[in-house]
């Protein structure tokens, strides 16, 4: 008798490889059916912003043609994951439905619900591991808590044993013979109406082949010079790779050993690649999900509770100016448009402009994080609210508030020839370097050598910097008592 089919229900796994999934699924021996349902409802307020939208179709294209090519047809749907799940599996009489972990806590508490619904309709639901190297609920320290530090956490972690190796892309999937009712993937309406996304689709190639891709590159160029290259906006010195990884376009088991492979042809010790930067921030990553899990509240409300006091300004003009790079400080202003060019921007800069919202501007550091889930390709729940919290001083490990980024001397220091900022303000572009970061105090014959009149094809700044510096540390004192301590 031939086995029934199987429903791989597909979310951030946007994958054939290392698939636990896909591939217990496979292994039932019964025909798979690969579905993706469109629910932005049931996202608990964190539906896809609009740039992640644009990578999720493209993606979604990858994977529909990648199955295509091993025989089965991607089912897409729309609307209550549960009703469209049972309506799947009662057309094609599955018995079982497949899906790799989410963690957001909206989704966690949506997942458990419709496993024991479906669980008492007689289906085997069953989830697995796709997107962490450990699950949260194992990593505890000495006293059965969560971890709220990082050092610990991560020496903890790589105490552990290695993760298992990543599991081959099944090369066949036997297909279910009858068509079953699916959307097309333009129906679904996630690409933009208007003509926005262009800078995103020259800087990206979504999906499994060009996570894959990315990763090889990374290993052969960036990998060795990491922990300097990092820092350097100016540079391709990190992978990119956080879009894909969100989109679980590539797992961190697989990251882990492409580079335990690299590092050992290249004679690096086990300690040393184990020890690497690189390997650190895929633990940052964790972290945050840790995070994300063990404290569920904190997208919209900050860790240390006496942050809900903090005296924020209200000043739309003041955020529209951050948001569409206007704010006369070329640091931020490049990695604002090279957010809203590519839907990326690099980390360095992500701490800068976040810095500037939250301490110069006196905007709730929850207006950003906004702005970051709606702009970005890769925005993350776990590692959007890990940011931000860091960068306010009000999360697990953040940097202390009154280290406040001064956007002139980080501009100095890690775009030092400036080429970072004449490449995404071309209006600045022939401004000498020693002016490139504080173009309003060029002397008015480079200003005007340069073709700058600030004030009118670039702005002023829009806060004095040395000045908004205090008023954000009396602020703070306001919440710790009157007490500014270090
Ligand atoms: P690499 O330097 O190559 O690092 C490799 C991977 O490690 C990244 O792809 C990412 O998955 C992970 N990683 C690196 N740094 C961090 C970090 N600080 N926290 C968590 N994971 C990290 N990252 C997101 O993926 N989504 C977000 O929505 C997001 N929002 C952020 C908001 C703010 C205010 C800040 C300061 C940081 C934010 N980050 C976010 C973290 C970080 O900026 C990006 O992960 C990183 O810039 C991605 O580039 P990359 O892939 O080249 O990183």
């Amino acid at each position: 008798m031939s086995k029934p089919p199987c429903i791989v229900w597909f979310r951030h796994d946007l994958r054939l490889s290392d698939h636990e999934a896909l591939s217990a699924a496979v292994a039932r021996g019964g025909p798979v059916i690969p579905v993706f349902i469109w629910s932005p409802d049931e996202e608990g307020g964190w539906s896809p912003g609009a740039a992640s939208r644009w990578w999720l179709h493209q993606s979604l294209a990858q994977l529909a043609s990648q199955l295509q090519k091993r025989g089965a047809q991607l089912i897409i749907r729309r609307g209550s994951c549960l009703e469209e799940l049972r309506s799947v599996a009662k057309e094609s009489g599955a018995d079982a439905v497949f899906w790799s972990r989410r963690y957001e806590p909206a989704i966690i508490e949506r997942d458990r619900r419709l496993k024991e619904q479906l669980t008492g309709q007689g289906l085997l639901a069953k989830s697995f591991n796709s997107a962490l190297l450990h699950e949260p609920w194992t990593i505890q320290n000495k006293s059965g808590k969560p971890f709220q530090v990082f050092t610990p956490f991560w020496k903890h972690c790589l105490t552990l044993p290695a993760p298992s190796e990543p599991l081959p892309a099944p090369e066949k999937l036997s297909s279910f013979p009858k068509a079953l009712k699916s959307l097309s993937l333009a129906a679904l309406e996630l690409e933009p109406k208007i003509h926005w996304a262009d800078g995103m689709n020259t800087a990206w190639e979504p999906g499994e082949n060009g996570a894959g891709a990315l990763l090889q590159q990374f290993c052969a160029s960036a990998f060795s010079s990491y922990s300097i290259g990092r820092n350097r906006p100016d540079q391709t010195g990190t992978s990119r790779l956080s879009p894909h990884l969100h989109f679980g376009e590539i797992s961190p088991r697989q990251i882990w050993h492409t580079l335990r492979r690299h590092a050992e042809k290249n004679g690096l010790s086990q300690a040393e690649w184990r020890g690497s930067q690189y390997l650190a921030e895929l633990g940052w990553r964790e972290f945050a999900h840790h995070l994300l899990f063990h404290f569920p509240h904190t997208p919209t409300h900050p860790l240390r509770a006496e942050f809900e006091r903090f005296p924020w300004r209200d000043n739309p003009a003041l955020l529209k100016a951050w948001q569409r790079g206007r704010t006369g400080y070329p640091l931020v202003d490049a990695g604002m448009h090279e957010l809203w060019m590519t839907g990326w921007m690099h980390n360095r800069v992500r701490m800068v402009v976040a810095s500037f919202l939250i301490k110069d501007l006196l905007i709730p550091w929850q207006i950003g994080s906004e702005w970051f889930w709606d702009t970005l390709v890769d925005s993350d729940l776990a590692s959007n609210t890990l940011g931000w919290q860091w960068t306010a001083g009000c999360g697990a490990d953040a940097a202390p508030f009154f280290r406040i980024f001064n956007p002139i001397s980080q501009g100095e220091k890690f775009d030092p020839d400036g080429d970072y900022v004449r490449h995404w303000i071309p209006r600045l572009a022939s401004l000498p370097t020693k002016w490139i970061h504080q173009p309003w105090m060029a002397p008015a014959d480079v200003l005007r050598s340069a073709g700058v009149v600030i004030g009118k094809n670039y702005p002023a700044p829009i806060v004095d910097h040395g000045q908004a510096r205090q008023t954000a540390l009396k602020a703070f004192a306001e919440i710790k008592g009157g007490k500014l301590s270090p």
